[in-house]
């Protein structure tokens, strides 16, 4: 079950990817993820991912592919994985592409969560995440039952840098930019399929674990 789940910023992959791994038994490989980890843990790689991060940019494919690379060859990716933010360019489609086939895999689903773009504004800006365990919630759509901490474990929320308006809308065309020519060279293998992100999340999660279910595309 080699799964890359994509979606602009702000359509649900982080929520809907929390499902996929404990139904599925895999682990999540959120690239994003591991950068603000990196970035926390002060490392060589938080260093040179940060200044790309806080500008709403791309960190360089070269950084980029070298972790997802070291990852993927994880005993723990062995029956399986989802890629969450990764890949976001056609040349780590690419380079995903070469790694695993020398691993002796590939992509069986392309999962794209289809959100528009006022929809994506409204819930992106809204969004808080826990600083301890990184549970997102929304104030309107998804609040925690107590303003401003996590429900897992009581920990204050925090806004990302990167949700903030005055970033959200260069994230947003930054991504819309990338993505086309990826869905294009997904759609164009045969792996894509686009699932309604503008419903419930249950029912965005349903459509997503039919498709799962019922194997190959
Ligand atoms: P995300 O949590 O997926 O929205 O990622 C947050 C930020 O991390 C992005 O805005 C990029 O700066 C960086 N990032 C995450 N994944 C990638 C990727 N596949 N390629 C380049 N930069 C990435």
């Amino acid at each position: 079950m080699n799964i890359v789940l994509m979606g602009l910023p702000g359509a649900g992959k982080g929520t809907q990817a929390d499902r996929i791994v404990e139904k599925y038994d895999i682990p999540h490989i959120s690239t994003g993820d591991m950068f603000r980890a990196a970035i926390k843990d002060g490392t060589e790689l938080g260093l040179k991912a940060k200044s790309f991060m806080d500008n709403g940019a791309l960190v360089p494919d070269e950084v980029t592919i070298g972790i997802v690379r070291e990852r993927l060859s994880k005993e723990d990716c062995k029956e399986g994985f989802l890629l969450d933010g990764f890949p976001r360019t056609v040349p780590q489609a690419e380079a995903l592409e070469s790694l695993l086939a020398d691993l002796g895999k590939g992509i069986e689903h392309v999962v794209n969560i289809q959100v528009e773009q006022d929809e994506l504004i409204a819930r992106l800006t809204g969004r808080w995440i826990c600083r301890e365990c990184g549970t997102a919630y929304h104030t309107v759509f998804n609040p925690p039952q107590v303003a401003g901490l996590c429900d897992k474990d009581g920990t204050e929320l925090y806004q990302r840098e990167d949700d903030k308006p005055e970033t959200v809308t260069k994230r947003l065309e930054v991504n819309m930019k990338q993505t086309q020519p990826l869905l294009d060279f997904y759609e164009s293998k045969s792996v894509l399929t686009n699932i309604n992100g503008q419903q419930d999340i249950q029912q965005v999660f349903a459509d997503i674990d039919a498709l799962l279910k019922g194997g190959r595309g």
